[in-house]
């Protein structure tokens, strides 16, 4: 890690005031509600100005200094007790599609903006970046320089991949922006780097034409683990690209299998079909599949833009989705799936819990100079993610159930983790590297897993 720049060291009482909201001693908590912090300093910057005085001003501004934008990380990402939480919420701005020095149309947009807000913005457009995952709430800043996944049509499938140049904050309060065709190696770096590089103010992400989406929905019930592993190859074989929610304890799977229909951002009315799916599934994500039925439409078209959705932010005793996320090669199908049943059927015979269900993502890995470290970054080919999920963050047995699915997953199976996506890691389930971390950017959660 870089050297620590302390109060003492620092000329923090040259820099300008912030101008942004300021609270202390408040206390914030993530989406699902069991992820709380008592930051010293709470702060919301509304100019790139503020976040360089925040940077600076060590003694108004204790370190660590952590960014956050929606707080809908699952695990402790956000915690920073005693530091500084810096939420860019409010620089949310889009300025808009121009032509970058590659001669690639690029979306300009600040960190803060949300992924529903860009994805509708481009589609009034006729554009898309093809990474259009189900949550709409999550910000451009955390999701170019973290971790995520969605079965994208005809694209990598996680956001970062799009992203090709990034000016941010640095630890000095500096303002530097960098992009792969000028700085390379050290651009890719900087996005698997979870902020503890820099802040990100703003980003320019690669766009394309919009294309319309066809999706066959269906539910299919097995009576082996093998069986059903064999099936989803297929189903994927079959599409474009293909979303598989498995209620593994009872060898279902639903399957939404996804076909490029041609170019456009606007499907064809009627909707109705559409809009009842959208909304069914929008439903059974925000409370954990648990209680929800959705319909199983065929040859729906649409833009995918639309099925990007937005969450109410619920309260303790409500319903919600809280989940694990692991990344496995897609040569280990098979028996990731029948490992993970032997371990949920025994589990479930201790304790009586199962997960709700486990979503399947299909990723396609770029060259590692693209993405050397952390998820996705074997080199390519293609990886899946089998995540179990719950209606309960706070359930006892399901955070067992984690914590020893962990185990399983990473050590015998060899799952790659998230640092913001998957809970209860120990030290040693990730490796983020020493240089890629700030000490002012630095929280104890994420100084666990430098080397
Ligand atoms: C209901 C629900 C559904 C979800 N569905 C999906 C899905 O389909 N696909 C998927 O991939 N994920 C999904 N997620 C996970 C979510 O998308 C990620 O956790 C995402 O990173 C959250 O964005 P955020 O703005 O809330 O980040 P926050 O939780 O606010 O921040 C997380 C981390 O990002 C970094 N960070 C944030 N802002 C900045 C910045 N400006 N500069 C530098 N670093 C920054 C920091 O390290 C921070 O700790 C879902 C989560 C929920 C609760």
């Amino acid at each position: 890690m870089a050297p620590a720049c302390t109060p003492d060291s620092c000329p923090d009482s040259d820099a300008p005031p912030v101008h942004g909201l300021i609270a202390e001693g408040r206390r914030y908590s993530n989406w699902g509600g069991h992820r709380a912090t008592t930051p010293a300093v709470y702060v919301e910057p509304i100019s790139y100005a503020d976040v360089q005085s925040i940077a600076r001003n060590h003694r108004r501004f204790p370190t660590p200094v952590n960014p956050v934008g929606s707080m809908l990380s699952v695990t402790d990402a956000i915690v920073n007790d005693g530091g500084t939480l810096v939420c860019l919420r409010k620089l949310d701005s889009i300025l808009g599609i121009e032509t970058d020095a590659l001669g690639r149309d690029v979306i300009r947009v600040q960190a803060g903006c949300r992924l529903k807000k860009l994805n509708m913005w481009l589609k009034e457009r006729e554009r898309e970046i093809p990474f259009q995952a189900e949550i709409g709430e999550a910000t451009v800043g955390s999701v170019a320089v973290g971790d995520t996944k969605e079965s994208s049509l005809d694209g990598p499938g996680f956001f970062s991949a799009h992203v090709v140049e990034l000016t941010y904050v640095d630890d000095m309060g500096e303002l530097r922006t960098i992009s792969d065709h000028a700085d390379g190696a050290d651009f890719y770096e900087f996005k698997c780097s979870f902020g503890l590089m820099g802040i990100v103010v703003e980003c320019c992400v690669e766009t394309r034409p919009a294309r319309l989406c066809r999706s066959d929905v269906s539910l299919e019930t097995y009576e082996t683990p093998q069986q059903l592993a064999r099936s989803l190859l297929e189903r994927r074989g079959q599409c474009d690209a293909l979303l598989a929610i498995v209620f593994l304890d009872k060898l279902v799977s639903f399957y939404d299998q996804r076909y490029a229909a041609g170019s456009g951002s606007l499907a064809p009315f009627p909707q109705s079909e559409c809009e009842e799916f959208r909304i069914a599934k929008r439903l059974a994500i925000q409370r954990g599949f648990d209680g929800v039925a959705t319909p199983q439409p065929k040859g729906i078209l649409y833009s995918r833009a639309d099925f990007v959705n937005e969450y109410w932010r619920p309260c303790k005793d409500e319903k919600r989705l809280d989940f694990q996320y692991y990344e496995h090669d897609i040569s280990k199908l098979e028996r990731v799936i029948a490992e993970s049943y032997d371990f949920t059927k025994a589990f479930a015979a201790e304790t009586g819990f199962a997960p709700g269900g486990w979503a399947t993502y299909f990723v396609n890995r770029p060259p590692r100079a693209q993405k050397p470290f952390g998820l996705y970054s074997d080199g390519p080919g293609v990886s899946f993610s089998f995540d179990p999920f719950c209606s309960d963050p706070c359930a006892p047995q399901w955070q067992d159930f984690s914590r020893r699915y962990n185990r399983l997953a990473i050590d015998a199976l060899g799952a790659r983790v998230s640092p913001i996506q998957t809970q209860w890691l120990e030290k040693g389930d990730i490796a983020i590297p020493k240089r890629l971390a700030r000490s002012r950017f630095t929280t104890r959660y994420f100084g666990e897993f430098l080397e």
